[in-house]
């Protein structure tokens, strides 16, 4: 049966273990996104090589397209998409506020017009949970409302309102079997909106807990304290998730906040751009200073990627449209995603996370701060702003995860992880590398 134990603890950072119904997940983990039930470019084969444990999709997405009647009659989400792993369901409450158009709310939801064919379509929390449940993923999340950033405070108030009703609702219908629904809390920046929020919500007693409405355009600084203020008043024995946060250093600050469970878009989307993660800041691997490049995308790295082929080879194939270069791109970025889970989680059961993660936060930020030169080309594609509510969306789908870098591409990323399978402890067999500073096989 579904459960959460935390197993060490090291400062605020939490080791944990959450028990779903399609398996075990070792936290702090790092969900990779698959909106629309795929994990794009990957298969289910290449998620459990770089032992992703949980991945996520959305109940909006799969609303629009193909619907949830295809999916149930292929009988439900993991065997549509051949994943035998858990899989998370963010409710579709974001995305009918970024994407959709037209949209009328009502006490019961939202009604609006599908961004890819007009359709009129409603989703609350009721449509929204009986959605899930014939998607039959493991953990599903209430309907909720998520203002944008900045908020008026008076409609900050008025969307925790409806958030808090809109939970209450989705906590009393029917679920697949062993099916968890986590709370979200919301309130923009201000600190007791969001305090109350996530009491009235922890006291409604959900299996977890999430964090939405972070990572919505406001500064780093609000950021970091939107998601301490969420998290410090929920209970210690449920897990709890920031959705939509995807920089390695700011899931650095989550953990340290008591974080369990993250999801973004970016490693995903940002492979798909031509930028690799590694653990010394982002590379731009289109830039014309990798294009003899003889070395692997990250030296150390023991990615299929990163043992196979040079830098100069992956840029090539994303100079000529090469689908081949999307998919060692996001292999490599979902592997350094997975890896760093799986060093902090045992960092934290050896009681040196702080040592850790300081160590990361300086190679990582330090990184960034140098610009882009050395890096070839600098850092990721900036965040772009959250889309405006009410603001067309290009058509096509686009990446909604919640709070997620916005923007829409082809097909769309809406996750809210990187898997290591874990044991308490040193997690033994992981294949993560021991990353020597600087080396690697050479591949020339
Ligand atoms: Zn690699």
């Amino acid at each position: 049966m579904p459960s959460f134990e935390v197993v060490a603890t090291c400062g605020g950072a939490r080791r944990g273990r959450l028990t779903t119904a399609h398996g075990v997940v070792e936290t702090p983990v790092f969900m990779p996104v698959g909106t629309q039930a795929t994990v794009k470019s990957l298969e289910p084969r290449d998620l459990d090589a770089m032992d992703v444990q949980i991945i996520l999709a959305n109940t909006y997405h799969l609303l629009v397209r193909p619907g949830p009647e295809i999916v149930g009659a292929c009988g439900g989400l993991h065997r549509f998409m051949g994943w035998k792993g858990p899989i998370l369901t963010d409710s579709g409450g974001f995305q009918v506020f970024s994407l959709a158009t037209l949209r009328k709310m009502t006490p019961e939801g939202v009604r609006f017009n599908s961004h890819v064919d007009g359709r009129n379509l409603f989703l609350g929390p009721v449509e929204s949970m009986a959605v899930q449940r014939v998607l039959g993923s493991d953990i599903a999340m209430c309907f909720d409302e998520c203002p944008p950033y900045p908020c008026d405070p008076a409609y900050a108030q008025q969307a925790v309102a409806r958030t808090l009703q809109w939970a209450r609702t989705c906590r009393e219908q029917p679920r697949a079997e062993g099916q968890m629904v986590f709370g979200i809390v919301q309130g923009g920046d201000d600190a007791a909106l969001r305090a109350s929020c996530a009491r009235e919500l922890a006291a409604m007693d959900f299996d977890g807990y999430a964090v939405g409405g972070v990572s919505v355009g406001e500064p780093e600084d609000v950021l970091v304290r939107e998601m301490a203020l969420g998290v410090a008043e929920l209970p210690f024995d449920k897990p709890r998730y920031v959705m939509g946060l995807g920089d390695l250093w700011q899931i650095v600050e989550g953990v340290a906040r008591g974080v369990d469970m993250f999801d973004c878009v970016m490693p995903t989307r940002h492979a798909r751009n031509g930028t690799a993660f590694t653990r010394d800041g982002p590379l731009h691997i289109k830039a014309g200073e990798f294009k003899a490049d003889t070395r692997p995308i990250e030296a150390g790295c023991t990615c299929y990627a990163c043992q196979n082929f040079p830098r100069a080879y992956v840029r090539h194939l994303l100079n000529v449209g090469e689908i081949l270069g999307v998919r060692l791109l996001t292999l490599h970025n979902i592997h350094c995603y997975m890896c760093f889970m799986a060093e902090m989680r045992a960092a934290i059961a050896d009681g040196t996370f702080g040592e850790w993660a300081k160590e990361q936060k300086e190679r990582l930020r330090g990184a960034s701060a140098e610009g882009g030169s050395r890096r070839g080309g600098g850092g990721p594609p900036p965040r772009p702003p959250r889309q405006a509510w009410g603001e067309p969306t290009p058509r096509g789908g686009g990446e909604s995860g919640q709070g997620c870098p916005a923007a829409a591409t082809e097909g769309g990323e809406s996750g809210q992880g990187c898997p290591a399978a874990a044991t308490e402890g040193g997690e033994p067999g992981h294949g993560c590398p021991a990353r020597a500073a600087g080396g690697g096989p050479p591949l020339a």
